[in-house]
């Protein structure tokens, strides 16, 4: 037996999930699932003729009954690991096409949020998501929650009067057990999703629906009416869209994420709504990942950077195209500072700052950090411009065809590479080195540059007004720390930074403000954990507060008092930095 994923109690030996029927009642009074998940097997290998073990991964499950082609199966449910959740170990008889687990969720489900009225941008109706990724489809089904295992789905969802459900999949029109969706396309569990709520759809595309909260929706619209200039974009550098439609949902305030690409229903946090569209980066990201991420899969999270840095690069290319290099390269820049603020977070742990990790009996959501998205940038980055542009997307569109519907490790993109573009970088030290290799790409542009040779000076006001929230993120992401305090006191009043409605220039002013001593700043930042979910504002905030002295009782305080608010995966996240920073004091 082997075990190639740490993330999964899936055994490689044993036979795999083809096929997912799903049956679910959502309860919203008692928070769970009811759920009946029959799981089509397929590869007919030696253990499923002669009969024998299917692992399974759970969490927090409670197993009702099991059957494998009809008739009761023997499992067993191991001890819950910390990081993995059990092992559900079924007894397979001879040539067994199915199991049958009727089961139910716990209400501490870590993928599922079930949010209060008050917790929705109407206050009217609850409020129910998922989030799988990374290693949470287990605490939602009995599943192979391994991204190296691809399975079809059909699936039947009941959810309370006046509520809308949807998930990744196409609806299949509603049947008797509520709404019915199907998905044709193998996904790996992680990009299972569902979601339930008062929603309300407007078209903004030719294959694509915006789907969100009432009082949010014509802004919504508006915000993402690019999607499918997006979209023929990216299948003019990258081939068909293999993904039928291209819908979007607007999540709650609390979503952990800014986006995450479901197949067919793209979530998106509804902080991206900035009225300028100047954060649809988001949107291209997560469509980007249709064909990075999508369609061919990082085989474990061991090398997630084979999503992230491809769907970086792939992002880019698309808004290199649709808005210009000069513009692309801001927003190369505020990556390149976020991925230099994490390296220095990591300081104390180099190993989390290789491509290729290993993380063994560490929980990847507590790992993760800019550096699978940036420093996977800038490895492909370095590629392109060592081979040029031109012969660089040839081989993007190669291993896409090469892989496709399938996972790949690190290691087997670099040996496509090295075959493809040999010589073209150090590919040794860019997958395993820890840190940034001395020879990285340098982000540049007119635009750029003009912008970083302000430094620490408060731009002219006619500087400031010609500028875009762009430019106001690369200037506020390379201040510091530590800013001057007369600098950011001139800033502030100037430009009333404290006050700014666009969520990622409030992110990087605050974060720099906090840094720097401004106290000024801290009613704010509190104000801002106290409304939004997404891990991306969370963690710099809280850092920053628990860093200082005279906040480190404020950050657990409103940690306290938030974490209700959040989602499971923010609140594990959170948690564990702050300990972090408790310990280091
Ligand atoms: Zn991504």
């Amino acid at each position: 037996m082997a075990r190639p994923d740490p993330h999964s109690f899936r055994d490689d030996t044993q036979p795999v999930v083809g096929h997912l029927s799903w049956d679910v009642r959502a309860d919203f009074r008692t928070r769970t699932l009811d759920a009946v998940a029959e799981l089509r097997l397929r590869s007919a290998g030696a253990t499923r003729r002669a009969g024998g073990l299917l692992d399974l991964d759970t969490r927090d499950l409670t197993i009702v009954s099991v059957t494998a082609d009809g008739a009761d199966a023997a499992f067993e449910l191991g001890p819950a690991d910390p990081v993995m959740g059990s092992r559900l170990r079924i007894a397979l008889p001879a040539a067994a096409a199915a199991v049958r687990i009727r089961y139910r969720t716990s209400p501490c489900s870590t993928a599922l949020q079930w949010c209060s009225p008050e917790q929705t941008a109407d206050g009217t109706h609850p409020f129910l998501y998922s989030q799988c990724q990374t290693i949470h489809a287990r605490s939602m089904l009995p599943v192979q929650d391994t991204p190296a295992v691809r399975f079809s789905y059909d699936a039947a969802l009941q959810v309370p009067a006046g509520l809308t459900a949807l998930m990744s999949a196409s609806a299949a029109g509603p049947g008797e057990r509520g709404f019915r969706f199907e998905q044709r396309q193998a996904i790996p569990a992680y990009l299972l999703a569902l979601a339930a709520g008062r929603l309300e759809r407007r078209e903004i595309g030719p294959r694509s629906t915006v789907w969100a909260e009432p009082s949010q929706l014509a802004a919504a619209a508006w915000e993402f009416a690019g999607v499918e200039q997006i979209l023929a974009t990216a299948e003019k550098l990258f081939g068909p869209y293999a993904w039928a439609r291209a819908d979007l949902l607007v999540l709650p305030p609390s979503y952990p994420y800014g986006g995450m690409e479901n197949p067919q229903l793209i979530f998106l946090t509804p902080t991206l709504i900035a009225g300028d569209r100047s954060l649809v980066t988001v949107l291209a990201h997560e469509i980007a990942h249709a064909w990075t991420g999508n369609l061919v899969t990082a085989a474990s999270l061991d090398h997630f950077w084979v999503n992230e840095g491809f769907t970086i690069f792939a992002e880019r290319a698309i808004t290199t195209r649709m808005i210009g290099r000069d513009l692309t390269e801001l927003r190369a820049a505020v990556g390149r500072a976020d991925l230099e603020a994490d390296l220095r977070y990591l300081a104390g742990q180099p190993e989390l700052t290789r491509l290729r990790l290993d993380l063994s009996g560490i929980d990847p959501d507590v790992a993760s950090s800019h550096v699978a998205l940036e420093k996977g940038y800038l490895f492909l980055r370095a590629i392109a411009e060592s081979a040029g542009a031109e012969r660089f997307l040839g081989f993007l569109r190669d291993y896409l065809a090469a892989f496709r519907f399938g996972s790949v490790t690190g290691e087997e993109v670099v040996a496509f590479a090295r075959e493809r573009l040999p010589g073209a970088v150090d590919y040794d030290e860019w997958l395993y080195g820890s840190g940034l290799p001395a020879g990285a790409p340098a982000v540049s542009s007119p635009l750029l540059d003009a912008v970083v040779a302000i430094g620490q000076a408060a731009p002219e006001p006619d500087v400031a007004a010609a500028w875009s929230a762009d430019e106001w993120q690369v200037y506020l992401a390379g201040l510091g720390p530590p800013v001057p305090a007369g600098l950011l006191a001139e800033l502030d009043s100037r430009y009333q930074l404290t006050a700014s409605s666009n969520p990622e220039i409030l992110r990087l002013w605050l974060t720099a403000a906090l840094n720097s001593g401004y106290t000024a700043a801290v009613p704010a930042a509190v104000d801002l954990l106290g409304r939004v979910g997404r891990l991306k504002f969370l963690k710099p905030l809280y850092d920053a507060l628990a860093r200082n002295p005279d906040t480190r009782v404020l950050a657990q305080e409103c940690f306290e008092r938030s974490r209700g608010r959040y989602h499971p995966i923010a609140v594990t996240v959170i948690g564990a930095r702050l300990s972090q920073a408790d310990g280091s004091r």
